[in-house]
């Protein structure tokens, strides 16, 4: 309801594109002169009373050049934010009541590319790391076991008291010490202390400056060996399997960064709603009640 009221309008819309833009007020790029003249082009464009120099309040986000209204598109990014298994071009068709199942499908698409981009910040502390399999035969599904489908998929996750903190996936050439030595580095700082099991592919951390801790016995029977590594692989398989069926090998890389997307802003759907749009690149997130009290 709240989104519902915020974002009602193309003018809300408009002026919460705005707020992100220049949470400051308005400032033009070319003279730093702070007052509006005209607007063009359906009010997207603001040009400086100053200069002329015009700028577009949708420049560098998803909606550039776009024919859709924005309250549309503030409609599809906030589903797919929010919608904790991820949503289907067919399903934001219908939620929408979008005509062409093309343009729901090209709105999803371009929503997704912004869940494509690597995370930047590494995992710090204390992690899990592990190494798993992906694909081939699943109970349930037709067809028998292809070999060569399954995907080496890695998962780091930082340790977060009983609990678990962000988590990065990587499809993996092999189990390697060199593979697996790559994957640590790209997603983990160095001197993190990171518990592994026994496998001697990761006694290369070491020397690549991490705590390396290899946990062989399970402290009581039953008890997963690395209990964050483990649920968040059952995780991913269980909304593999729910909202994608399944993934192929060309696609699975993709799937892992929304998996891992939506992990890790899960409890800040905000957060993920402003970077699907493109806009959190260029500012801290801007509050609903940030919004609400400029216009106000
Ligand atoms: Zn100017």
């Amino acid at each position: 309801m709240a989104f519902q009221d915020c974002f009602a309008t193309e003018d809300a819309c408009r002026e919460y594109l705005f707020a992100s833009r220049w949470p400051e007020g308005f400032r033009c790029r070319r003279c730093g002169g702070g007052e509006i003249g005209e607007r063009h082009r359906g009010r997207l464009v603001w040009q400086c009373k100053g200069c002329g120099a015009q700028t577009s309040v949708t420049a560098g986000t998803v909606m550039h050049g776009t024919r859709q209204p924005l309250r549309l598109w503030f409609w599809a990014a906030y589903l797919v934010a929010t919608h904790h298994p991820g949503i289907s071009a067919v399903q934001l068709q219908r939620q929408l009541d979008i005509g062409r199942h093309e343009t729901a499908w090209m709105m999803l698409h371009k929503l997704r590319q912004a869940m494509v981009a690597p995370e930047r910040e590494q995992l710090k502390g204390e992690i899990e790391a592990d190494e798993f399999f992906l694909g081939g035969y699943e109970e349930g599904l037709k067809g028998g076991r292809q070999r060569g489908e399954k995907a080496l998929v890695g998962v780091a996750v930082e340790v977060r008291g009983r609990g678990s903190g962000r988590v990065r996936l990587q499809v993996l050439c092999d189990a390697s010490g060199d593979s697996l030595g790559a994957f640590i580095t790209a997603t983990t700082a160095t001197a993190a202390i990171v518990h592994t099991d026994g496998w001697p592919g990761y006694n290369g951390l070491t020397k690549l400056g991490y705590d390396r801790r290899a946990r062989s016995q399970r402290a009581e029977p039953g008890e997963q060996l690395l209990p964050r590594a483990h649920r968040a692989v059952s995780n991913l398989k269980a909304w593999l399997h729910g909202t994608h069926r399944w993934a192929s090998r060309e696609h699975l890389p993709a799937y892992l960064d929304e998996y891992v997307f939506r992990h890790n802003r899960r409890g800040i759907p905000h957060a993920a709603f402003q970077t699907l749009l493109g806009l959190s690149a260029r500012h801290e997130p801007v509050t609903y009640r940030q919004i609400i009290d400029r216009a106000a």
